[in-house]
């Protein structure tokens, strides 16, 4: 039997070599994309495997799972947080990541801006969008974003990188692209009325990263495979 610790290691390669082929197949460069291994629910000793194997970037998604792996793993590591932000955690949260994907409304970036202005810190920010229009999902609706944006952007101690979405389920990669496209387009949309950069857009996980990558993605979230199946299903609302 192989070595998990290898297994870990060529998944990482593989979901790389897929990276690259999607850039090539849309002349993009690769080293505008960035891997977010997702490692919710992975226990340190596998995050370590992924270390070892070259691999600096860790997405989480709840802070109460993510302090004692941050603990236990070497400080040079980047964190960014893609779960649902609870605002009384907020303190704990903010001097740990490095970003902070799913600002999902005007009042929460507010409350962010307030305690990262106490902290002295200046996180970077995505701002979650409802691409689908889905009653489950959180996120801003697009009408409301578009709206929202400017008073966001005017935050003086957020740094709003662009736009974050995890799109209605579908069942094969492609049925993602036309929501990928679409929050692209969002994302031109407020570059253009704002005239303001919005350079990011964190879209893509296991089932879909290379088309989220053909559509621009800049950030790509991908866990499953990387470290294997997890315990329960992903919708984004587990926190
Ligand atoms: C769990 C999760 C992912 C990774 O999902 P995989 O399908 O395992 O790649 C990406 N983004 C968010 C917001 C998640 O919660």
């Amino acid at each position: 039997m192989p070595d998990p610790s290898d297994i870990i290691a060529a998944n990482l390669s593989r979901v790389k070599v897929r990276i690259a082929g999607a850039c090539r197949r849309s002349g993009r460069d690769p080293a505008g994309v960035e891997l977010i291994a997702v490692s919710k629910t992975i226990p340190a000793d596998a995050l370590r495997e992924a270390v070892e194997a070259g691999h600096a970037l860790f997405g989480e998604s709840r802070l109460q799972e993510a302090e004692p792996k941050i603990a236990l793993l070497p400080g040079s590591l980047r964190w960014h947080f893609i779960g649902r932000v609870q605002r009384n955690k907020v303190r704990r949260m903010l001097p740990m990541f490095e970003a902070i994907h799913g600002v999902d409304s005007l009042r929460l970036a507010e409350y962010l801006n307030g305690v990262a202005a106490e902290l002295g810190l200046f996180p970077k920010i995505f701002l979650q969008v409802n691409i689908g229009g889905e009653q489950t999902k959180g996120g801003f609706e697009p009408e409301e974003i578009m709206r929202e944006a400017g008073e966001i952007l005017a935050l003086p101690r957020l740094e709003v990188m662009g736009l974050m979405c995890i799109p209605p389920a579908g069942r094969v990669a492609e049925d993602a692209r036309p929501w990928f496209a679409a929050l692209r387009g969002l994302r031109d949309d407020l570059e253009k009325k704002y005239s303001t950069p919005l350079p990011s857009l964190s879209m893509g996980m296991s089932g879909d990263f290379e088309v989220a990558v053909e559509e621009g993605a800049t950030h790509v979230r991908v866990g499953s495979s990387i470290f294997g199946a997890r315990a329960y299903r992903v919708d984004g609302e587990l926190g």
